[in-house]
């Protein structure tokens, strides 16, 4: 019997499969892509590691699949690690110096480095040394190490967070990632769909795309569910099949899952809709605020359901109509 835990080792089998191998497969985006290839190309011109690079936007978007088609386009090796995983500065001084010349390195969440080790990694940016203290008090004396030229790729899903020191160091430039269109999910649908050797009718492409939160790591989620749910009742993977799955699933027509709607319900039915604060809401529905704000909000944004106010957040008329309720105007 498949236990959660083997699900979960499939799954993520599986999102590697999916990862784009080329930028013709990475779809979408072209604004970055365009970018991208002639930054990495003058680099390789001129004989130097790129320059640093910082991708930013909402979680499933593509920042992890770029930093790789960046090492795969380019040929060199990537060190993958996140902000909270560096600790230390001895834990970042070990990753620099085991660099190869021109190795890319990635760092996910890099907003959340610590001050300590942001102070570490602004000399090995700009000199390509690492500054290292040795002793304590008045007997202290620094060394200077050289590293291996190298290019960093930071990703960050708040921006905002990102120190303006940190930010200005990212000379090969700083890219937003976009939401995605229709026509691009139903592309990575189709191709990821190929690729896991599921015959999907065009009008359960369509059907998937409409509620992937213009999300392709949604987009690849649901469309796996739909495939396991065919699979098991032996349908075919069509329209009906795709809203059968997603019935199952509690995905609604616009793609709200179970925890939207219950964001929605707390503030109409125990706030009148609104405002109220992140953390009240976060509360109320059991769930972290940075959940709240990375994955639930932009969505229900994006869609017109929520506003961001000073005073909090509100639920629209839009919203209100979703879940079957009157408006109460203000
Ligand atoms: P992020 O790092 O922004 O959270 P990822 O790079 O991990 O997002 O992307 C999530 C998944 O979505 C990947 O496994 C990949 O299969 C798919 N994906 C993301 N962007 C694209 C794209 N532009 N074209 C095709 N598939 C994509």
């Amino acid at each position: 019997m498949s236990s959660p835990d083997n699900k979960k080792t499939e799954d993520s089998y599986l999102d590697q499969s999916l990862r784009p191998l080329t930028w013709e497969e990475y779809i979408g985006q072209k604004p970055i892509k365009d970018n991208l290839k002639i930054l990495l190309q003058a680099a390789k011109q001129r004989g130097h590691a790129a320059e640093h690079i910082l991708f930013y936007g909402p979680p499933g978007l593509g920042k992890t699949t770029l930093a790789n088609l960046i090492a795969l386009e380019t040929g060199r090796q990537i060190r993958i690690t996140s902000g909270p995983a560096i600790e230390r500065v001895g834990d970042l001084a070990s990753i620099l110096t085991n660099l190869s010349p021109n190795d890319i390195l990635f760092i996910d969440e890099i907003h959340r480095l610590s001050k300590q080790v942001e102070e570490v990694l602004y000399p090995a940016l700009e000199r390509g040394v690492l500054d290292i203290i040795i002793g304590k008090g008045p007997s202290a004396r620094t060394i200077q190490l050289d590293l291996p030229p190298f290019t960093l790729v930071g990703a960050t899903t708040k921006i905002a967070m990102l120190s303006s020191p940190l930010r200005s160091r990212f000379s090969g430039g700083v890219f937003r990632l976009e939401y995605y269109n229709e026509p691009e999910l139903a592309q990575i649908i189709k191709r990821s769909a190929e690729i896991l050797g599921s015959d999907i009718h065009d009008e359960a492409t369509t059907e998937i795309a409409k509620r992937s939160r213009f999300t392709p790591r949604t987009a690849n989620y649901l469309l796996k569910r739909c495939r396991d749910y065919a699979l098991v009742h032996s349908k075919k993977l069509d329209k009906q099949t795709v809203r059968d799955a997603l019935s199952i699933l509690m995905v609604d027509d616009i793609g709200l899952m179970e925890i939207d709607r219950k964001y929605l319900n707390v503030i109409i039915d125990k706030f009148k809709g609104g405002p109220v604060g992140l953390g009240t809401i976060s509360a109320a529905i059991g769930e972290d605020p940075s959940t709240v704000e990375d994955v639930i909000e932009p969505y229900l944004i994006q869609e017109g359901m929520i506003e961001r106010t000073p005073r909090g957040r509100t639920v629209t008329k839009k919203g209100f109509e979703h879940l079957g309720f009157d408006f109460i105007e203000k």
